[in-house]
């Protein structure tokens, strides 16, 4: 019989690069670098998974595939047996990376904050190039995970720029397993630069109804805060308090067991979002 840990049951989301080839005006990351490498991000995975009974390693950023090692630590997470999925802007994705990972990701996540180019330049989701990811290249990527088995699921972040945009005719060609539906968070000292692009409650309300046939998971901000288990760049467990983030010492000198007390986590915000 397996060991019983310490905690049950846990999704948790490993941000191990702060590098994206975007800038979203919204974003949360700092857009630094990716401080620490394959072998400490496997000292950190022992260090959660000798306490955690974990349900998924969920990879994000930053974009997790900007980082030279994210085949290898999906391969490294595989091989432990537990699901890895992954959250990506899909700019670097292609088919024969997707087929590669069938029997390896349980799920893709893409983020599709935009129904166009020029949303997608307002918004800052271009690369170096000015190029951003088209309704064309989204929906060939979607075609490959279906394909993969993979399950796929789209993010949107509902904000100043596409709240009033229609998503039907793309939600409808990509056909994602899941479409969740965020609103912009505020974050001191990370996009406190972009008040510009808050939306109100009715505004949130509004894109949710009016695309209520899509079947959308629709995720305001109470129900998020504090309701994820993030691991940062640094391997330091994050919460949002007060609309401040505030983190432990880092899971690559301590257990999960001994630093997890110090976060505000909510366990039933999360018993909801999972
Ligand atoms: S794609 Fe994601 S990580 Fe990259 S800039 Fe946009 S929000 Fe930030």
């Amino acid at each position: 019989m397996n060991e019983m840990k310490q905690y049950q049951d846990l999704v948790i989301n490993l941000h191990y690069t702060d590098i994206c080839n975007y800038r979203c005006r919204f974003c949360h990351s700092r857009f630094g670098k990716t401080p620490l490498g394959l072998a400490e991000w496997k000292r950190i995975v022992a260090n959660i998974v000798k306490d955690v009974d974990v349900r998924r390693f969920n990879l994000a950023g930053g974009e997790p595939l900007a980082a030279p090692f994210a085949q290898e630590l999906i391969d490294h997470i595989h091989g432990l047996e537990i699901p890895v999925s992954v959250i990506t802007n899909g700019s670097l994705l292609t088919p024969s990376w997707i087929d590669a990972n069938r029997n390896k990701l349980s799920m893709i996540g893409i983020s599709v904050d935009a129904t166009d180019h020029a949303d997608n330049v307002r918004l800052g989701r271009i690369n170096g190039a000015g190029l951003s990811l088209t309704k064309e290249r989204l929906v060939e990527l979607a075609r490959s995970i279906h394909a993969a088995g993979i399950r796929l699921k789209i993010n949107t972040v509902v904000n100043r720029v596409n709240c009033h945009r229609d998503f039907h005719e793309l939600v409808e060609s990509v056909r994602p397993d899941r479409w969740k539906l965020l609103r912009m968070i505020r974050i001191e000292g990370t996009n406190d630069h972009a008040d510009d692009l808050l939306v109100s409650d009715a505004e949130f309300e509004a894109f949710a109804s009016r695309h209520a046939d899509c079947r959308p998971v629709v995720e305001n901000t109470e129900d998020i805060v504090n309701a994820y288990v993030v691991v940062n760049p640094m391997g330091r467990l994050l919460d949002n308090t007060g609309g401040r983030y505030r983190e432990t010492p880092s899971l690559l000198d301590h257990s999960f067991g001994e630093v997890f007390p110090e976060v505000a986590f909510d366990r039933r915000a999360y018993e909801r979002r999972y």
